[in-house]
């Protein structure tokens, strides 16, 4: 499988300023030393808790912050040395939606006008095309054509999203980082949502880079999951063996706290206690130790790398 995205040794420290000098004290190690692969046609999950690092890895990804260590490719070019020319290439190829999409949705533009502006400058079809491109891309989101000179507030969330996700389409990208995309939604709403986001994965041979805390939502889209705690990665994995075969006491924890849908997957039950620690100062050793029930005095001390239980799946846990 070829490689769209591959990611080595991210860092991402925001700096904290203080005293009367607004000197850099410290840092936030929203990110620390993480590398990973997004295989062209797949969608990669990332998933943990608010602060563990996911959203700040898409964004890393899509260029919006500039990472503190490490490199990222796309297509095997090092994107982190690429000049504007190159981004803008680049914008094209990769989209991102986001969760609450009547924010990044201008009120007093039409749908047709918001779809418009995104095929005018990335310039993807011919001006007298236009219309006709975006009655398409409205259908194909399952919106009404008819609908093209409505705006957003005239639409309900999950319609916005569908807007929303036209408007990522528009430009044919490659790869679509969806971060958060659809926690806003009511369940039912969030399914078809999802399912739409297949077919077009499906139609459109897209790549996505999938960003979420709900491990229901993460079960009913992924190929792989990758699961993170205080900027690390812990455990990366196929779908089914994450599922039905979690190695990590975190994983353990989270998939405890989701109900089990069929008998196969008997999984041992894993209580957390505590809060996550501030990323500002990690915990030594394993990150995870100050809440683990199975710490040991090496996770104390140790940070434990991660290691492949097999080719698909591959785990940080010294107890491995
Ligand atoms: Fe728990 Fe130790 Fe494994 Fe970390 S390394 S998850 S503290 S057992
Ligand atoms: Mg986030």
């Amino acid at each position: 499988q070829k490689a769209l995205v591959e990611v080595k040794q991210l860092k991402q420290y925001f700096p904290i300023k203080g005293g009367i000098l607004g000197r850099t004290v410290n840092h936030v190690k929203a990110v620390d030393d993480i590398s990973f692969s997004i295989y062209e046609g797949e969608t990669l999950s990332i998933v943990g808790e608010s602060g563990c690092g996911k959203s700040t890895t898409g964004r890393a990804i899509l260029r919006l912050d500039e990472p503190s260590g490490g490199e990222i490719f796309y297509d095997q070019k090092n994107i982190l040395s690429f000049n504007k020319m190159d981004m803008r290439k680049l914008r094209k190829d990769m989209q991102v939606i986001f969760q609450d999409p009547f924010a990044s949705l201008n009120p007093r533009q039409t749908v047709g006008q918001i779809l418009g502006e995104a095929l005018a400058i990335q310039n993807v079809v011919p001006a007298e095309k236009r219309h006709d491109r975006i009655t398409e891309l409205l259908a194909h989101v399952g919106l009404r054509p008819d609908h093209i000179d409505r705006y957003p507030h005239e639409f309900s969330g999950g319609q916005r999203q569908r807007i929303g996700i036209a408007r990522a389409l528009a430009v044919e990208p490659k790869l679509i980082i969806c971060d958060e995309a659809v926690s806003a939604l009511d369940v039912s709403i969030q399914a078809q949502v999802l399912n739409l986001l297949k077919e077009l994965q499906r139609q459109y041979k897209l790549t996505y880079l999938f960003i979420s805390h709900d491990l229901g939502v993460v079960r009913h889209i992924s190929d792989r999951v990758m699961v993170m705690y205080l900027g690390k990665v812990v455990e990366i994995a196929d779908k089914k063996s994450l599922f039905e075969n979690p190695q990590h006491p975190y994983t353990k924890a989270l998939l405890s706290a989701i109900p089990v849908p069929n008998r196969k997957e008997k999984r041992e039950r894993v209580m957390l206690s505590g809060d996550v620690p501030s990323p500002i100062n990690p915990p030594q050793g394993c990150r995870f130790h100050t809440r683990c029930p199975f710490a040991v005095d090496r996770c104390k001390t140790e940070v434990p790398q991660l290691t492949g239980v097999s080719n698909t799946h591959q785990v940080a846990c010294h107890l491995v």
